[in-house]
């Protein structure tokens, strides 16, 4: 421990000069620490699930695995007072509008944790008719947790992450400190199939062509080979 100790005692590791008096009761970090230590033990994640996983998720909420010690361990009801969406289960047509509003009324800062190979990318149910495959096609995802579904530990890992990207950011940077407003994200329409209104413009282009004109009424369509004779 004392290799660390600058030469002078007086000058603390960072090169700022500490009064003899006070150099056993004060630190010197720098502010994006503190305020990321803040952020990173206060993490709020929003009761929601949508499938098995959230049962998982759940007993990570249970005593044995002990949430509280990373400060998030009260799941709140509104996305209003959420910094964390835990995508746990399988996102289905019908309910990717309401992840995407949900997600827009959480306030900055906030994250996504995309739990388990549905969440992910569809799991076993990928190209299935009425599933998305990947959240991320919607949401920007921070951390993913592969796993069908993923065990508590594997939850606790990936809440670790979180924590990990939250200490990584500087206060200076981070965008929702910058002028202007952030944009949401335009909620997907669900119809006969989902439609995602980022995707109008190439909707629009692709639906304004004309049909194509059925090969028996089209009269520059080449003429049908004869069949083979058979004998
Ligand atoms: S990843 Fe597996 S456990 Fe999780 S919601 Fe999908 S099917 Fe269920």
């Amino acid at each position: 421990m004392t290799e660390n100790r600058p030469a002078n005692p007086t000058v603390n590791t960072a090169g700022y000069e500490v009064p003899p008096e006070l150099r056993q009761n004060i630190a010197i970090t720098t502010l994006d620490k503190i305020w990321n230590m803040g952020r990173r033990y206060s993490v709020w994640p929003m009761m929601f699930g949508l499938a098995c996983c959230a049962i998982e998720m759940i007993c990570t909420a249970a005593s044995r695995y002990d949430l509280a010690r990373f400060g998030m361990e009260v799941m709140r009801p509104s996305p209003r007072q959420s910094d964390l969406m835990i995508v746990s289960g399988t996102v289905t047509k019908k309910m990717i509008p309401q992840i995407v509003r949900l997600y827009n009324q959480m306030p900055e800062p906030k994250y996504v944790l995309s739990m388990g190979a549905c969440a992910s990318g569809g799991g076993p149910f990928k190209e299935g008719y009425n599933v998305v495959s990947g959240v991320d096609q919607y949401v920007p995802v921070d951390v993913y947790i592969p796993g069908c579904p993923p065990t508590p530990q594997a939850l606790l890992n990936g809440l670790m992450k979180i924590q990990e990207k939250i200490d990584s950011e500087s206060i200076t940077k981070v965008r929702w400190y910058r002028k202007g407003e952030i944009p949401e994200i335009p909620v997907p329409l669900l119809g006969p199939d989902i439609i995602d209104p980022r995707e109008n413009a190439m909707i629009k282009e692709y639906t304004s062509k004309p049909a194509p004109v059925p090969l028996a009424a089209n009269p520059q369509a080449p003429a049908t080979p004869p069949a083979a004779a058979t004998s």
